[in-house]
């Protein structure tokens, strides 16, 4: 998958991480509704995070789909699928980083501390340094937090061999959800392409994740 935009990205985050963005806004009332990089990204909601400054996009560029993590998640699909389809994108990009709240906690432990359990309170006040509030109640949504797999750690913890990894495995969860997606051909003439990196918000740069690799396992 070389010679991609996501190449020319890497060139701009270079100039990025060096002190230099190359977004610069601009009135979108006559760009076309199509993204004129033909690329959708999908990243973290985390506020460290620049999407437009760190990849040097420009306004009427690309999708850019976000969330907590950063997570292929159904919306996540569908998302890409309408922007694949519907508005002639071709290059998907993910964007995890360094320091993500999604290492913090696990999916039952967050449900456990808000329906109410105290020692999943007392953890979860522990890990983030705020007092958490349990609210008591049982909830049929969201089915999933999509927390990232491994043993948790404290928030926003510097970056070891550790948490890369674990970011590297649900990186390529995330490829891995949309090479195998049905409705989004990743060979012949309608094909995407899917990268996958992790950002490091204490030094600006990106670092791409290989694919295939390891994924983690369940527990
Ligand atoms: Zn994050």
């Amino acid at each position: 998958m070389a010679n991609s935009m996501a190449d020319r990205y890497l060139e701009n985050n270079r100039q990025y991480a060096s002190g230099e963005a190359v977004h610069r806004p601009a009135y979108p009332g006559k760009h076309p509704i199509q993204p004129s990089k033909r690329v959708a990204v999908v990243a973290c909601m985390d506020a460290r995070l620049d999407v437009e400054d760190l990849l040097g996009l420009q306004t009427g560029d690309a999708h850019i789909i976000r969330n907590a993590g950063g997570v292929v998640s159904d919306d996540a699909i569908r998302c890409l699928i309408i922007s694949h389809h519907l508005l002639n994108t071709n290059e998907i990009i993910l964007i995890h980083h360094t320091r993500c709240g999604m290492l913090a906690f696990t999916d039952d432990l967050l449900k456990a501390g808000l329906e109410g359990d105290p020692a999943a309170e007392k953890l979860l006040g522990q890990a983030t340094k705020r007092a958490f509030k349990a609210c008591g109640k049982c909830a049929a949504t969201p089915s999933a937090f999509h927390a990232f797999r491994g043993a948790i750690e404290p928030l926003d913890a510097p970056r070891d061999a550790k948490n890369i990894e674990r970011l590297q495995w649900d990186v390529r969860r995330g490829m891995s959800s949309i090479l195998n997606h049905p409705w989004l051909p990743t060979s012949g003439p309608d094909a995407v392409t899917v990268r996958g990196f992790i950002y490091d918000v204490d030094n600006g740069k990106l670092e791409e994740v290989s694919y295939p690799g390891p994924m983690g396992s369940i527990g």
